[in-house]
């Protein structure tokens, strides 16, 4: 049963940026369901999440093959988000998945081979209960799997018309230049990078930036709250449940945490002198790079969702503010 009418106004706030050279346009914000939406998560949670983002004009939603945990359940979720709330708005949604980590035994059930990578796709769709995804990706790099094999896989993925776009995430600057110009050899030109960024984690700035310029790729950058140490999450301490001290997620550690938080201070304070939530000033500061077509942000609740969004009401810096944050960084 339908239930959902999502707000009339969703596309009044949000401004859309064109990815790259291309014609398709992303939310500045988009929503990635790598964590909070998987078997083990309570489903009304995730549903309001994505409808609160669809309502505020959030029209892309990332997945992979492998996100839950277990792998694949958030693909199964969203599956039964779109036959609840979506089915209807397919056409104003953009959804992307990916294949490149360990999805089931053997040697075709990962890394990069065109047999993975399709039969992944082919799985992720079953799942998704989609036709098409808007976005397919590869995951990884894979230094063993030539990479016009690779390409070739997605260059069929939009042959097949199980993909519109397809996209790289989180190769060199190197090896991206030559997965752009393999993809637009074969007629399909590559989309979008979708790398990490943040304050924490700025290794785009030392040459990804400018080979997507030159090759006319848009960006979409993953954990700009840095897995949320960049919002007030952590600054009384490491609350239970908080993702820090989820054991299974290994990418961010109470240790990681200790590490930084006197920086995460500093920044707070800065961010409040701006008016701002720390949240808010990271997504700002990401989305400060000309190249950034929207920053991807995870949010366990509705309410830090809306934190997120909140970011959009200030996106601009003063050089001094801009400086600030270096020499925190720095520290
Ligand atoms: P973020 O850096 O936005 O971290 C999100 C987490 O930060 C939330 O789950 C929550 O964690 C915490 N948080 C968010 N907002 C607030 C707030 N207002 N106050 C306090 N805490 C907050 O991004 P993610 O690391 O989640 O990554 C975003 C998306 O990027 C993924 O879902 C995925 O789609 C994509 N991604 C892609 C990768 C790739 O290899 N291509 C790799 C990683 C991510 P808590 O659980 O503690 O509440």
């Amino acid at each position: 049963m339908n239930n959902y009418s999502p707000l009339e106004n969703r596309y009044q706030s949000m401004p859309y940026k064109r990815s790259g050279r291309s014609g398709l346009q992303l939310p500045a914000i988009s929503l990635g369901m790598w964590y909070n939406f998987g078997g083990v998560d309570p489903f009304e949670n995730g549903r309001a999440i994505a409808r609160r983002a669809f309502d505020m004009g959030v029209t892309h939603f990332d997945l992979a093959n492998n996100y839950g945990p277990p792998p694949g359940s958030a693909e199964e979720t969203f599956g039964r988000l779109m036959k609840l709330d979506f089915a209807p708005f397919r056409d104003e949604m953009i959804i992307s998945s990916k294949a490149g980590y360990d999805m089931w035994p053997g040697p075709y059930g990962e890394w990069g081979s065109r047999k993975y990578m399709l039969a992944s796709l082919d799985q992720s769709l079953k799942r998704m209960g989609l036709e098409y995804v808007d976005i397919f990706y590869s995951h990884r790099f894979d230094p063993n799997t030539p990479l016009e094999e690779t390409m070739g896989a997605l260059d069929t993925a939009v042959r097949q018309g199980k993909a519109l776009y397809v996209g790289i995430s989180s190769y060199s600057p190197e090896d991206t230049r030559r997965a752009a110009e393999i993809l637009r050899q074969l007629g399909t030109p590559c989309l979008i990078h979708q790398p990490s960024y943040n304050m924490f984690d700025r290794w785009i700035e030392n040459g990804l930036l400018d080979v997507l310029d030159e090759q006319g790729l848009g960006c979409i950058v993953f954990s700009p709250l840095a897995q949320g140490q960049l919002t007030d999450r952590y600054l009384g301490g490491i609350p239970v449940g908080s993702r820090a001290t989820k054991t299974e997620r290994v990418w961010l550690t109470p240790d990681k945490v200790q590490h930084n938080i006197t920086r995460i201070r500093k920044l707070n304070d800065l961010a409040l002198r701006r008016g701002q939530k720390l949240s808010q000033m990271a997504i700002a500061w990401v989305l400060r790079k000309p190249q950034v077509t929207s920053a991807l942000v995870g949010a366990s609740s509705v309410p830090q969702l809306e934190q997120s969004l909140g970011a959009l009401e200030n996106l601009s810096f003063s050089q001094e503010e801009l400086d600030a944050i270096e020499t925190i960084l720095k520290e």
